[in-house]
Order: structure tokens, then sequence, then C-alpha cells
């Protein structure tokens, strides 16, 4: 096989969001799996709904995920190319120009339908003579644009999908340019794929039927069709379909609250396929996985539970190093590497190291029952001279359970809810030694 070449193409009408993402993902992986080339095209051709701040949204997003792009190119630099191959389709009596309103067309369809035929468009503007042609754009009627499909099946061997036969007499002929000139993503998407040389299109199922008419245009445009993928959607962890949640749950939200993006890509890469869900640290790791046999054909289920359990076991493996700005940021006495190896296990998200930051350094209540008042004293009196180190806890421990006989339970846990304020968390012969002598005694009532 030639080295594949992918494309992304969101349209910059909003942040990416989970599912975007993972069309991106699996267009990245399977590039990077096969040497081959992940190119970022931005699907801008509707100038309303397009913006700049998306576009720089969409690009932060990415790179933010490590979905470097080794090209990229805006649909709305390329017009004159799309006006060219509108210009070839017109000569070739493939695209041909309708004048119905959309009440027109509403009409009909429910014509079609209360008839019990699919509400497939008639046709009726390929039969108009020139004459009546003439008369509509006398009248200022401007005209939407058709391609016309050929009536026959489309087929493809889709590599999620298995065969694929698409019968183009079911379809309407899709309306490639409105009646105000623009065009919609159909004919660009093509012209684009055949220019860049895109060996494989790779994209959601909800784009079937599209492909159905752009494997014609391709072919009627001179270009081979390239390979095709199209996978399953999400769903939620309800199991309904893309709920408003999960369609709205953005990158941007997502980086808010914390997640690290390797969580975000292990999940995604995953769900859906018949490896396991399981954390991995790179996305070469990813790629090596990757296969599009592994992908079902069942929706993929997304739980945000899911993300949070593959969040944790990430930062449980992640070095000082590759955190230490970020603590900073949440707190400048986060920033210390016996600190963060301490706590690193009892989180889930990275700012959840702001709670531990103020048991360790803060002024919290110790939880002391009244009845433990005597003994948590007298242990205080027993907390061994010198440095605190990560022997100490244990030292001391021995030591109190000699003097008071306590042992088990009623002696760790009452002294960790002394110094903890809590009934759970890091292991306290890390903690001992960052809480330090002077609060430690403090807390103790010492
Ligand atoms: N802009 C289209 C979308 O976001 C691209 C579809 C495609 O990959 O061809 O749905």
């Amino acid at each position: 096989m030639t080295s594949p070449i992918v494309r992304f193409a969101p349209s910059p009408t909003g942040r990416l969001h989970v599912g975007n993402v993972r069309t991106a993902l699996i267009n990245w992986l399977f590039a990077h799996s096969a040497g081959g080339k992940f190119i970022l095209r931005i699907d801008d051709t509707d100038l309303e709904r397009s913006t700049q701040e998306y576009e720089d949204g969409l690009r932060a997003d990415l790179t933010w995920l490590g979905l470097v792009w080794a090209d990229t190119f805006s649909q709305s630099h390329r017009f004159d190319q799309y006006e060219a191959a509108a210009a070839k389709l017109r000569e070739m009596g493939l695209l041909y120009p309708c004048y119905e309103t959309a009440d027109e067309l509403d009409r009909k369809r429910k014509i079609a339908l209360s008839r019990g035929r699919p509400p497939v468009y008639d046709r009726a503007a390929l039969n108009l003579t020139d004459d009546e042609k003439a008369k509509f754009e006398a009248d200022g009627v401007k005209p939407h644009w058709r391609f016309k499909l050929s009536g026959e099946r489309v087929e493809w061997n889709d590599l999620v999908r298995g065969p694929q036969s698409i019968d183009t007499s079911s379809l309407s002929d899709p309306i490639l340019i409105r009646e105000d000139g623009s065009f919609l993503y159909t004919l660009p998407s093509v012209v684009d794929d055949i220019e860049a040389g895109i060996t494989h299109v790779v994209r959601g199922e909800d784009h079937v039927t599209n492909s159905g008419a752009q494997i014609e245009i391709f072919h009627a445009l001179g270009g081979k069709a390239p390979d095709m993928a199209h996978t399953p959607l999400l769903i939620g962890a309800d199991g309904q379909g893309l709920s408003k949640r999960l369609g709205s749950l953005s990158m941007g939200e997502l980086r808010a609250q914390g997640y690290e993006p390797m969580s975000i890509c292990s999940l995604l890469a995953k769900i859906g396929t018949s490896d396991n869900v399981e954390a991995r640290e790179t996305l070469d790791q990813l790629a090596a996985e990757f296969d599009f046999g592994k992908i079902g054909r069942s929706p993929a289920r997304f739980d945000e539970a899911d993300l949070k359990n593959l969040n944790a076991s990430i930062l449980h493996g992640l070095a000082f190093d590759a955190v230490k700005d970020r603590l900073a940021a949440v707190d400048p006495r986060a920033a210390n590497e016996a600190f963060w190896l301490a706590v690193r296990a009892n989180c889930a998200l990275l700012p959840d190291v702001a709670e531990w930051v103020d048991t360790v350094f803060g002024d919290i209540t110790p939880m002391v029952d009244a009845e433990d008042k005597e003994f948590v004293a007298e242990a205080a009196t027993l907390l061994p001279e010198g440095e605190l180190t990560g022997e100490t806890w244990m030292t001391w421990a021995n030591a109190v359970k000699d003097k008071t006989g306590r042992k088990g339970r009623g002696l760790f846990m009452t002294l960790r809810k002394a110094l903890t304020g809590q009934e759970h968390g890091p292991d306290m012969g890390t903690l001992l030694p960052l809480i330090g002598r002077e609060r430690a005694l403090k807390r103790l009532g010492g």
C-alpha cells in the first residue's frame, strides 16, 4: 500500500467536541500507523457561520491533544477551484439549475409522501426550456444547482462497515450551489480530496449517504474515489444517542476541568473497538495498536466516568517534571516533587491537588473524637526528635503503640484524622514529613 494521506475537515462553527475529536484522532492514528500524512482542512465555505475565533480554537485544541498536522488549508481560499469544477460539471450536463423555492420543494416532498413515494426530488428542473429559464432569470429568480446522480448503484468496500451499496435512484440530486452562489460542503470536499491526493476518507457514519453522491462526483471530475471508512457515532453512558451533554462536551470544557490530553485520546481511541479501554502514555502507542478491523459496527459508548478513571491512572504515572508548571499554577506550594509523588495517586484530575495542598500546608480542622483527645495529646509528646523523614511515621506509631497499647485502626486512623482532618488520603509516611513538625504538633494539640 502506498502511504495514506488523510484529512480531518472540521467546520469552524463551534468548539471541537468529543465526537469530532474522535474522527480527528482516528485519522491521525491511521496515518501514523502506516507512515502516512494527516492534513487539517478547514471547511469554512459557510462564511456566515465560520469564525476565525473557532478556527483558532480548534487548532489550539488539536495541538493540545498532540494531533499535529503535516499540512493545512482553508476552503475559503479556494473558491476559484470550486467554480472551475462546477463549470466542468455544467459542461458535462451534470450540474443543472433549479428554480423551486423552499416552499415549493416542501410541498413536493409532502405530496410524494402522501402518495406513499419516497420524498425524492422529481427533477422537474431538467425539463425546463431555455425560454422558461430565461424568464426566471429576467424575473430576478436565482437558481440553485443540483448534481445529476446516475441513478445506478454506488458500491464500495468500507473499511469499517464492509461492502456498501447505495442506490442513487433513491436519493435526491444533491444541491451543490445555493441561490446566493455559495457552495455547500459536498463539491468543495471532493475537489480538495482529489487535489490533496487523499487516499482514505475517514469520517462518521452520518456521511454514508453523502459518500454515495460524492463517489459519483469523484468519477465525474476524473478522479479516483478514495477508500472510505465510516465510523459509528458516539453515544452517552445512558446508551442514548449523542446526548445534548455529549454533543456539547467540548475540548474547552474538558481542558478547563483539568483533563490530560492522553486520557481523552486513550478513551476515544479505544471505545467501540475490540481493544480494552486502557490508558496509554503516548499517541505513538495508540497508533501502533490502531487497526480499522478493530472498530465495531455498534455505537461507541462515551462515559465521563471512564474518562476520569483513565485520567487518574495517567496522573499516577506522571513524573514531577511533566506537571511542575501546571502544579505551580494551581498553587505555588504544590510545585514540590515530594508533595506530588505523595498525592498524585489520590488525584483523579490535576486540579485535585489543591485539596491536598490545604490538607498538607493549610490550616485544617483536625478530626479528634472526644474520647481520643488524651490519646492524641500523648502521641504528640512521643513524636521523634530531629528531622521528620519517611521512617518517622512508623517509628512514631510503634512508640505510641508501646506506650498506650493501642494498635490497628484505633492507632493509625486516629492519628491520620488528627493530622489531616480526613479518614482517607495518601500514605502517612510520605505525608508526615511534608506536614512538618510544627504543623503536626499544632494539629495534635500539642
Ligand atoms: N466538514 C465536514 C463535517 O464536519 C467534513 C466531513 C468530511 O470529513 O468529509 O462534517
